[in-house]
């Protein structure tokens, strides 16, 4: 069997997940792992793979079938998703949800000129969340969606705190209110504000001398990120930080319920849950997925940039059609 030749692009935690990810397929290979600092400073996962430097990627193309972009969304693969898609197909985990369609279209151009073969928004939340929102809303037009993210850590909001004057270390943990997850449940379909639906919980290591009463208000008024939520901030040493607080846990649920019957009399609810013991391990194991089937599409003569809504189920998976009828149809 010819394997899929993965590369790597940026080596941070889904990077690294990834790496370790592709041993669990046996129909992929990694070729390399692509950064943009001095590759001989990466400590990667196993001894078997190799890191190169960034400027190295383009002569590697012909040796490459998909390039995994594991870079940050804020400022990286806004620029690296349309570069790379003019070299090789790719899949990523881009998770700003307002710029998708707006990076949908610069990839798009570049992939569809390049002949290459794009996935982007991949992951579990843009990713599996997204599909599991979409197949409830087409099966219960007549009903209402909800997701919930959590108990996990944030990534966004622990560096919002980390950005305030004094702190030295945080780390965020968004949990859902069980009372609204209760309510949603039970088919009942109300209109939750932030506050109704989710408490942000802090774990603060603050700078010697720092005026913790000033860190804690400048915390929960921070607009955008806090202050439309409860928020509980606990002050906390650097070494229990180090030792509580070291993993990267997070999940959720997207949960949609609906009526049918001539008179509403029937409700229904569907409910899709992640717990997640490392969301960088998780949402590694879903581009893989993805990955697979960006090659496939490419053979085919598919090009362009593609999302998990435009991608058939059986190309995610390493099993023929007749074998995926057989056994899990
Ligand atoms: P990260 O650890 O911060 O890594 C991002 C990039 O920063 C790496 O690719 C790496 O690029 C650089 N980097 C990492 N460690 C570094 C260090 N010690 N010193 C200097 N540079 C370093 O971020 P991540 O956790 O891997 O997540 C990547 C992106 O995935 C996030 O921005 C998020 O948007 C997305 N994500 C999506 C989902 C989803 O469900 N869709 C879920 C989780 C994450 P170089 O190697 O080139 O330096």
């Amino acid at each position: 069997m010819n394997k899929i030749r993965i590369g790597i692009l940026g080596y941070g935690n889904l990077g690294r997940g990834v790496e370790l990810g592709i041993l669990q397929n046996e129909d992929m290979e990694l070729v390399g792992v692509f950064t943009r600092r001095d590759p001989k400073t990466l400590t990667l996962a196993t001894e078997k793979s190799k890191a190169y430097h960034i400027k190295e990627a383009r002569e590697m193309a012909d040796i490459i079938d998909v390039m995994i972009l594991c870079s940050g969304s804020k400022s990286d693969l806004p620029v690296q998703g349309p570069e790379f898609a003019a070299l090789f197909n790719t899949v990523d985990g881009f998770d700003t949800h307002a710029k998708i369609q707006d990076y949908y279209e610069k990839v798009n151009e570049a992939a569809s000129k390049a002949k290459k073969t794009c996935i982007i928004a991949s992951g579990w939340d843009p990713g599996m969340f997204s599909l599991n929102r979409l197949y409830a809303e087409v099966i219960l037009p007549k009903g209402k969606g909800y997701t919930f993210w959590g108990k996990g850590v944030s990534q966004g909001h622990s560096d919002a705190i980390r950005r305030v004057e004094g702190v030295e270390d945080a780390r965020q943990y968004t949990i859902p209110i069980e009372e609204a997850l209760d309510r949603v449940r039970k088919g009942e379909l109300p209109d939750f504000t932030p506050r109704q639906k989710h408490i942000r919980e802090c774990f603060v290591v603050a700078k010697e001398g720092a005026d913790l009463k000033r860190i804690e208000n400048e915390i929960k008024s921070m607009p955008d990120y806090f202050s439309d939520y409860d928020t509980i901030v606990h002050f906390i040493s650097k070494e229990e930080l180090e030792k509580n607080h070291n993993k990267m846990p997070h999940g959720g649920v997207v949960i949609h319920s609906g009526k049918t019957g001539l008179n509403d009399e029937n409700t229904h609810v569907i409910e899709y849950s992640l717990k997640l013991d490392s969301n960088p391990d998780f949402t590694a194991n879903v581009l893989l997925a993805y990955a697979r089937a960006a090659y496939r599409l490419n053979k085919e003569g598919i090009y362009g940039a593609k999302t998990v809504f435009d991608i058939a189920p059986a190309y995610l998976s390493m099993k023929s059609g007749e074998e995926l009828r057989r056994t899990l149809l």
